[in-house]
């Protein structure tokens, strides 16, 4: 299983694809999240942070470029990197700390910081189909395609 692909009718199929992935998901997983504004990238996260408890608001990470969940085993890292410019940010920032074997993060817009940010091992494309998305995502390593066998079964 290297790839999974599928449809997502509503916003609610997006949060509950989130919502399993949430179960599949492993510390240490890097997610890069693909697809045009609007496609559903934050709503996925959503889906995913409300089914490992958390139950505040999520903030698109538009101009802080990340927002970080603590939970009990491990944190989860959410950038959005529309706005990243600077690549002297990305060290001034310390954002390589964020990545590691008891964080998962997810990145949308990992392009605008290609060659800075870690490599993804899994990558999630979403995308508009009339009124709803679609979704696939690719194995990139051994642990992205670990996830998708638990993901897919
Ligand atoms: P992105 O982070 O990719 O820019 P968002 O997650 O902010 O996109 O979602 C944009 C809009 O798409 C939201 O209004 C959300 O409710 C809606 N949406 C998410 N998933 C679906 C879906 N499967 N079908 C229809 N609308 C959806
Ligand atoms: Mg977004």
């Amino acid at each position: 299983t290297s790839v999974l692909s599928g449809s997502l009718p509503d916003e609610n199929a997006t949060l509950a694809l989130g919502a399993a992935f949430a179960a599949a998901a492993r510390p240490g997983l890097v997610v890069h999240l693909l697809g045009d504004l609007g496609a559903g990238k934050t709503t996925f996260t959503r889906g995913l942070l409300a089914a490992l408890g958390h139950q505040g608001k999520v903030k698109s990470p538009t101009y802080t470029l990340v927002e970080s969940y603590p939970f009990p085993d491990y944190s989860v890292h959410h950038f959005d990197l529309y706005r990243f410019a600077d690549p002297e940010e990305w060290n001034d920032a310390g954002f390589s700390e964020y990545f590691g074997q008891d964080s998962l993060c997810l990145v949308e817009w990992p392009d605008k910081a290609e060659g800075l940010l870690p490599a993804a091992d899994l990558t999630l494309e979403l995308a508009v189909t009339g009124s709803g998305r679609t979704y696939h995502f690719q194995a990139q390593t051994q642990t992205g395609q670990s996830c998708l066998i638990r993901l897919s079964t």
